[in-house]
């Protein structure tokens, strides 16, 4: 069973640090969503962390993700992790937002497979923001092409982006990625101004106050709320 106790301690902690950068940031702090992400955590864990009033959770494992999303349907579940090709019919049928799309070819799928009774998947193009070679993710180059080929896909919505920055405790370093993405961001908003190109998906449990001084909309938290994971 998961200790209540330090969850709801992590869980307060965690907002109070959303609250203050942004404060910090001056914004209003419903600009920023919190996204758990549980991943590896049990369904128990999610439970206390839902009965604290948060609604959106992000999972990268599909078979995992599919019992918990069966235990609860009445949470937005948010797919995160790598998506290989077999697995996009699962993912339409089961989630509201897929952040992960990282070639044209999945986001076809999604489309086509998303089931037509359910409202448009909510999509994020990921960009490789650092243009690391080991990293998934667009080439900041190719964003604009990718868009609009998105846009052009019946099923989704496209709400913007998200980036997995290079891990870094160095400050400036985190600032700099982030604001990249928040351009590019801005330079889609001004070629595709019908869209609603309104979601900045960034920003982990180390450097959730970089990414929202930066404009993060959704930052992504794991660790600082449900503890280390066994594996990732
Ligand atoms: C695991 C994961 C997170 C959470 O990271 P923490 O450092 O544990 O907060 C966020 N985003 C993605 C894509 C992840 O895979």
């Amino acid at each position: 069973m998961p200790d209540v106790e330090q969850l709801s301690q992590n869980f307060e902690n965690v907002q109070r640090r959303i609250m203050q950068a942004c404060e910090k940031a001056n914004r209003p702090v419903e600009s920023v969503q919190l996204l758990a992400v549980s991943k590896t955590k049990p369904i128990d864990a999610v439970n206390a962390i839902a009965k604290l009033g948060q609604t959106d959770f992000g999972e990268n494992y599909l078979q995992e993700s599919l019992q918990k999303i069966t235990e609860r349907p009445d949470l937005t579940w948010h797919f995160i992790g790598p998506i290989q090709s077999n697995k996009t019919k699962s993912i339409a049928e089961n989630f509201a937002w897929v952040h992960s799309i990282d070639r044209l070819k999945i986001a076809e799928r999604l489309s086509r497979q998303r089931p037509k009774e359910l409202p448009p998947l909510h999509v994020l193009l990921e960009v490789n923001i650092d243009n690391e070679a080991s990293k998934s993710g667009f080439h900041p180059d190719e964003a604009q092409d990718i868009c609009e080929k998105v846009l052009a896909l019946p099923n989704l919505e496209l709400r913007g982006l998200m980036a997995i920055p290079q891990a870094t405790d160095n400050v400036e370093k985190q600032h700099h990625a982030f604001a990249q993405m928040h351009q590019l961001l801005e330079h889609l908003q001004k070629k595709f101004p019908n869209a609603q190109l309104d979601t900045l998906s960034m920003g982990m449990s180390g450097d959730l106050e970089a990414a929202i001084a930066e404009g993060a909309t959704i930052v992504r938290i794991g660790t600082d709320i449900f503890g280390a994971r066994n594996y990732s």
